[in-house]
């Protein structure tokens, strides 16, 4: 195959789509490799949820959400317009409840830090909550109320970044890439099953699959795949106003199809699995009922499964491989990578051109921190 690019991006999930976007949006000229068609990994089914809570105990994690979420407020309607696509995105309120105890204190200690990109947030007593949603179960200790709480349909969003790149020049090419080319310390090509593509730079944004980059550049990238599972509910009842699940785990909300998505399990040790399950979908089914018992006569119609690409430390990965120059990373975004695309899109096409970043101070995601010795 031959190719002329400055950058090659292999892997066309929201990650590689987002960073493909942003590289072109800078002038580059990219190509995107796949062996599949673009959305194809785990950016196919996922939720798409952007909470606008401080998720993690992490900082540095806490300011890179804040900057996707401002981002992605201001892409998908420009999205929309340059793709006609529509990304079935909404902006509500959010109203997670407790069932457990142990919620209670984390919902009290979410509402109490600064929502992220300016959203409001406020823990609510049961009463308080059934009142904003009286269908909730009348088990709920309490909730967790927040706004601008976005959610966008993941498949659309990937598709129509890739749309939006090729829009801008990018060309999408299907190759499965197995290794790479290299010239003394320099990256001088990707090796396929039918030749080698000379590239002489290149991000690697394999999701789930990346692990098997960490021997093609003797480094370690300890990405692992974590198992999800989700679905579709057809429910003939008036629609829920609010974006709900529990506090700290699952979802229940109204997708913009009109179809009500619950899930997500979350299931270790599970390789790259893509089953669905009885056993989660009534485990699933349970917890939509946990939350709203009126759902009884819910039927489900789709369900999902895809490995979330979820790192060691649970930081992305993203940066230069400090093994080959010319590659650069773009991984391990576990449970987020439909939220944190916009901002590590353009983190990583900024480190490609520029070598700085404009959204995010780059150490805490560099590869290198998985080195020994450092
Ligand atoms: C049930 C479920 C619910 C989720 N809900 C949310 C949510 O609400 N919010 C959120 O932000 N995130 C969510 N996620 C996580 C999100 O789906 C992922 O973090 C995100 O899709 C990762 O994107 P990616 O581009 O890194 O990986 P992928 O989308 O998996 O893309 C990787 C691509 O690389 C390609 N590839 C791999 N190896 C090679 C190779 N050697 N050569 C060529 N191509 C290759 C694959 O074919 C694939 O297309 C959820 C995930 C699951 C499973």
């Amino acid at each position: 195959m031959s190719i002329s690019a400055e950058v090659v991006v292999v892997g066309a999930g929201s990650i590689g789509c987002a960073t493909a976007y942003a590289l072109a949006r800078q002038g580059a000229k990219v190509i995107v490799l796949d062996r599949e068609a673009p959305g194809a990994g785990a950016s196919f089914h996922a939720t798409g949820l952007l909470p606008p809570w401080q998720a993690s105990t992490d900082p540095a994690l806490n300011a890179l959400y804040d900057a996707s979420l401002r981002l992605s407020r201001e892409l998908f309607p420009r999205l929309q317009e340059e793709t006609g696509i529509p990304l079935l995105y909404q902006v509500g309120e959010g109203l997670r409840v407790a069932l457990r105890d142990d919620q209670v204190p984390l919902g009290r200690e979410l509402a109490a830090a600064p929502g992220l990109a300016g959203a409001g947030l406020a823990y609510l007593d049961a009463g308080e909550a059934r009142r904003l949603e009286p269908r909730l179960s009348p088990d709920i200790l309490g909730g967790l109320w927040c706004d601008g709480f976005l959610q966008v349909d993941s498949y659309r969003y990937t598709l129509a970044l890739a749309q939006a790149a090729e829009g801008l020049g990018v060309q999408f090419q299907t190759a499965y890439v197995t290794g790479l080319e290299r010239q003394g310390r320099r990256l001088r090509g990707l090796q396929t099953p039918t030749g080698v593509i000379p590239c002489d730079r290149a991000v690697l944004a394999l999701g789930a699959w990346s692990a098997g980059a960490g021997a093609w550049l003797g480094m370690p990238v300890p990405v692992r795949p974590v198992k999800g599972q989700n679905m579709r509910l057809r429910w003939e009842g008036a629609p829920l106003p609010y974006l709900m699940g529990q506090i700290g785990w699952g979802h229940l909300i109204q997708r913009g199809d009109g179809y009500l998505s619950a899930g997500s399990t979350e299931e270790e040790g599970m390789g790259l699995d893509a089953s669905t399950t009885a056993e989660a979908r009534d485990r699933l089914m349970k917890h939509a009922l946990a939350v709203m018992p009126c759902l009884e006569t819910a039927q489900v119609v789709q369900q999902f499964a895809g490995p979330r690409p979820v790192s060691q430390d649970g930081l992305p990965i993203m940066g230069p491989a400090t093994t080959l120059e010319g590659v650069f990373l773009n991984t391990g975004h576990g449970y987020s990578g439909i939220f944190l695309a916009a901002a590590s899109g353009r983190h990583v096409a900024d480190l490609v051109m520029e070598g700085r970043s404009s959204i995010a101070a780059p150490d805490p995601f560099l590869p290198a921190r998985f080195l020994p010795d450092t």
